[in-house]
């Protein structure tokens, strides 16, 4: 705290991230991240990019990242956004699509940046409880709101909603801007862009972070209806008209060219997933169920905290949240098969 700090600084409460150690040999599954590289055709986009034009701005609407993005969802360019990580597009929506005066709603238990940005933004925020199951309930969603954000797969749980789930919650609140946030929908949920053409209320974000294994890359999009995204165009030329640089338009652009790998990958980890599952079941964890690539998991006699630490001095970084109702619950990202081994060596040796 400063003198030179405004009041509106010292009364914000910033997002934390996962902490990214600098220690070698560390088993990282802690922030979510691909444990496979991305695409061999993004490095050589890149490298290709690297040459005399960098003295030049970037498209500034990086008209060739959403021509791919369309292409691939059957949509037009007119119906996505696309931004320095989907954080950035979060962020947007929640400044130009969010109503002050009434409450937006998303759940108790989620992505802990929605609060940070209706602090950012002074927007007024109602949080939802999520079910004894930790699942979200469509109906507490049809009540007056500024809008409506939820991740599907949720986090840090990875439990999902069916399309027809997501659907109701957008027809519940036909005046309202109704976001889902797909982060991990690549790893066994179901996209709701296919509802963008019959709700011009709805809208879908996605990242290139985590599927496409370019956290580092800094690509993420949104999808919906024109008007929405020109809203977030309004509001982006008002803030930073070249969010994305050269190397990232292109890297991008060959993340979502190259479709075996993107497959490949993502198939890799929902198996993993699935046998990581079987195995902390039989170590005595209750482990919800997950269809992002990670999974989230509470032991019936071990406090959390002590195993995420025992794991710590084992090398092996996971995620534990000290907050109400999920402070005995670890948040494990799927890792490769070798350290997705070594995680379970290193609890059996606690447990
Ligand atoms: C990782 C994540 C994001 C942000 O992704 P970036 O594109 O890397 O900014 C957004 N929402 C959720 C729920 C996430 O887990």
């Amino acid at each position: 705290m400063s003198r030179f700090w405004s009041p509106f600084v010292k009364q914000l409460v910033p997002y934390v991230p996962g902490e990214q150690p600098k220690v070698e040999n560390l088993i990282k599954l802690n922030t979510n991240e691909n444990p496979y590289g991305p695409s061999p055709r993004v490095a050589e986009a890149i490298q290709a990019e690297l040459n005399d034009s960098l003295r030049l701005y970037p498209a500034p609407n990086a008209d060739a990242l959403k021509a791919e993005i369309a292409d691939y969802y059957g949509v037009t360019s007119a119906q996505v956004f696309v931004g320095n990580g989907s954080d950035e597009v979060l962020a947007h929506i929640f400044h130009g699509l969010f109503q002050h005066g009434k409450p937006v709603l998303y759940p108790d238990i989620t992505y802990s940046f929605y609060p940070v940005y209706c602090g950012l933004y002074g927007i007024e925020s109602a949080p939802q409880p999520l079910d004894d199951n930790f699942r979200l309930v469509p109906t507490h969603y049809q009540q007056a709101n500024g809008g409506i954000i939820f991740p599907n797969p949720n986090a840090p749980t990875g439990v999902g909603l069916s399309l027809a789930e997501v659907e109701a919650i957008v027809q519940g609140s036909p005046d309202s801007v109704v976001v889902v946030d797909e982060a991990y929908v690549d790893f066994g949920g179901e996209t709701a862009i296919a509802l963008v053409d019959r709700y011009p209320n709805l809208l879908v974000t996605q990242t290139l972070s985590k599927s496409r294994s370019l956290a580092g890359l800094r690509v993420g999009f949104a999808v919906g209806h024109p008007d929405l995204i020109e809203a977030l165009e309004r509001i982006k030329n008002s803030f930073n008209s070249y969010p994305l640089d050269r190397l990232a338009i292109v890297g991008a652009v060959a993340a979502f060219q190259d479709r075996d790998w993107f497959a490949q990958t993502r198939n890799a980890v929902i198996n993993s997933r699935e046998k990581l599952s079987a195995a902390l079941l039989e170590l005595g964890f209750e482990v919800l169920p997950s269809q992002a690539n990670f999974v989230f998991a509470r032991h019936g006699q071990r406090d959390a905290a002590e195993l995420a630490q025992g794991l710590r001095e084992q090398k092996v970084i996971v995620r534990h949240f000290k907050l109400p109702r999920i402070d005995q619950f670890l948040r494990i990202t799927i890792g490769n098969e070798a350290q997705n081994k070594a995680l379970l060596s290193a609890l059996k040796n606690l447990l």
